[in-house]
């Protein structure tokens, strides 16, 4: 009998914002594929198969998780945040897409909450207007398509969400944001580093460009970017839904 693969978001961080359908799919789990601190969150119980990896290429996860659907398995693949964020969902279609064998294997996605939604309300409303969020990494598409991007979101004057923003082995690129964003922006747009919203660690701080630093962000860090209109009203920052 062929099994299943479900991929699911676990959320940003706490327990209570894993959602209630995540729960019930995992409870039926036999097995869960995963980087390994997001399979560390799944609580081990008998029955349930736990298969960490520290394998950077997620292709062959997915192709791993559909085999074993393929051979009867119950299988959970799990992203941090939302799967379709800049995680495994579009990995496992493109398994399916390059193996028809596999079309055998129901496939069905769970929705979770992304970082830059949890890092919002954990600001207070940043993203309350026209928004848009970028990848920063350019490990899987080339610097220029980012930095295009960036600038043209920023000329269209969306706030922004940056994911992946700076890590040890890509330094410069965050520096480049930044410089970036002074050009299109100014020094006086509002900027918040949001690191491991929802977790005991959480740290929110938020800057102008001008005083904005590189070092401010890590990649436990999503970053967002006010449009034109967001201010501050006490201790909150908030784009109004009337900014034209
Ligand atoms: N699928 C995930 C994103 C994976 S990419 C999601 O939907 O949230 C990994 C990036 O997500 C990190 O580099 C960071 O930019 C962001 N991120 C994930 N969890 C976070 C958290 N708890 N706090 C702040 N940023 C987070």
């Amino acid at each position: 009998m062929t099994g299943w693969v479900a991929i699911v978001g676990l959320g940003p961080g706490r327990e209570s914002l894993v959602t209630p359908e995540v729960r019930d799919v995992l409870a039926n789990a036999t097995d869960v594929i995963g980087y390994i601190p997001y399979v560390a969150r799944v609580v081990p119980r008998k029955g349930l198969t736990l298969h960490p990896s520290d394998n950077r290429v997620e292709l062959d996860r997915a192709t791993h998780a559909l085999t074993l659907a393929q051979s009867g398995a119950r299988v959970v693949i799990v992203s941090s945040g939302d799967p379709g964020v800049f995680a495994m969902a579009s990995a496992v279609f493109e398994a399916l897409e390059g193996a028809p064998e596999f079309s055998i294997v129901e496939i069905t996605v769970h929705p979770g909450i992304t970082a830059m939604l949890a890092a919002a309300a954990a600001a207070g409303a940043p993203l309350g207007h026209d928004f848009c969020a970028i990848n920063l990494s350019d490990n899987l598409k080339p610097w220029e398509i980012v930095e295009h991007r960036l600038r043209l979101a920023a000329r269209a004057d969306f706030a922004m969400a940056f994911y992946n923003p700076r890590s040890k082995s890509r330094l410069h690129q965050f520096t480049r944001t930044l410089d970036v964003l002074r050009e299109e922006c100014g020094t006086e747009r509002l900027i918040t580093f949001a690191r491991a919203v929802s977790t005991p660690d959480e740290a929110l701080v938020t800057v102008t460009l001008g005083e904005a630093r590189a070092e401010m962000a890590d990649m436990r860090t999503v970053v967002l970017v006010g449009n034109s209109a967001t201010r501050r009203v006490g201790k909150y920052v908030y784009t109004p839904r009337s900014a034209s």
